[in-house]
């Protein structure tokens, strides 16, 4: 508690020192210069496990669509040594960095994969909160263009301004297929077909909601990650998983049977699959789903994640 507050007593000198101008190095504002600002990112891990291929992944919340007494909604944080992206945040992003004593320059990149609350709803509180922390380093927001439009809006009408903040946000947006590099990552959306149902329904009513879903391939030294984002079916991940060994796939189970996945998996090079956006009743399940794996031939190691936990993937 009396962090928090220290550290909005110390947001609101920020702000009476007039760094109202976006700028990263604003010298005579009271702040570091960015020059200063440490330049790797903190890892929860012992320093001693990590080399230059170690992908991090701390699971901030598996929970699906439904509200869980227990646990938090969509958001995945990967860290390396050299940057940290956000994967979806519908989880409580902001009170986990503080609590861990994360600088607010973490993270680098913010993934949206699509509108549904679950993985958006709680973006603009990590703004908030990354401001009044101070941060310097500038955010990289990627996602569906017609997302990123509506979260730029978004944020304004939270009253958080661009040139109040104290960090530039910087838009990417991108397209299914295309390739993007962003430091040491790169990265390619696919599209899933979680929202072409609704979209049948109500696109026509609604033409200014986004009815995009996409997916991420991530490359990082000689390793592939895949994180699923929301799927109608497996069988959607085909273009992230054939495109080479899968040292991880980071895949929600709340969409289709439990057994598809595995069933699609065993068709592909995957070395683990990391279950997370899962319902309730399947947390005390995982020796069941490897059960229904090995059934499906499927050889991978298969992890049932569970909030908060970080693991090397
Ligand atoms: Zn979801
Ligand atoms: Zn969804």
């Amino acid at each position: 508690m009396e962090t928090a507050l220290a550290s909005t007593r110390r947001a609101k000198k920020a702000q009476t020192n007039g760094h109202t101008n976006g700028s990263a190095n604003g010298n005579g504002n009271g702040h570091e210069p960015l020059a200063d600002a440490p330049r790797h990112f903190r890892l929860p891990a012992a320093p001693e496990h990590c080399n230059v291929n170690t992908m991090r992944a701390i699971f901030l919340g598996t929970a699906d669509g439904h509200t869980s007494a227990k646990r938090e909604h969509s958001g995945i944080l990967l860290q390396t040594k050299e940057t940290s992206l956000l994967l979806d945040c519908g989880a409580a992003a902001a009170r986990y960095l503080l609590a861990k004593k994360v600088e607010p320059d973490v993270p680098e990149m913010l993934w949206i994969s699509h509108m549904h609350s679950d993985h958006t709803g709680l973006i603009s509180q990590l703004i908030q909160s990354l401001w009044l922390r101070t941060r310097r380093a500038p955010l990289h927001i990627f996602g569906p263009a017609m997302i990123l439009e509506q979260m730029a809006d978004w944020l304004e009408k939270c009253l958080l301004f661009p040139e109040l903040i104290g960090f530039p946000i910087e838009w990417h947006p991108v397209r299914p297929g295309k390739p993007f590099q962003h430091g040491p990552f790169k990265m390619t959306a696919f599209a899933t077909e979680h929202l072409h149902n609704l979209a049948s329904h109500f696109k026509r009513a609604y033409p200014k909601t986004c009815f995009d879903c996409y997916g991420l391939t991530i490359e990082y030294g000689s390793q592939r990650y895949v994180y699923s984002a929301d799927l109608a079916h497996p069988v959607e991940l085909t273009p992230a998983l054939e495109g080479g060994k899968v040292a991880a796939l980071m895949c929600e189970l709340t969409h289709f049977p439990e057994r598809e996945l595995f069933r699609e998996m065993a068709k592909h090079a995957v070395k683990s699959v990391w279950i997370t956006h899962y319902p309730d009743h399947l947390a005390r399940r995982e020796s069941e789903l490897k059960q229904i794996a090995k059934e499906e031939k499927f050889r991978g190691e298969v992890h049932l994640m569970h909030d908060k936990v970080a693991h090397d993937i």
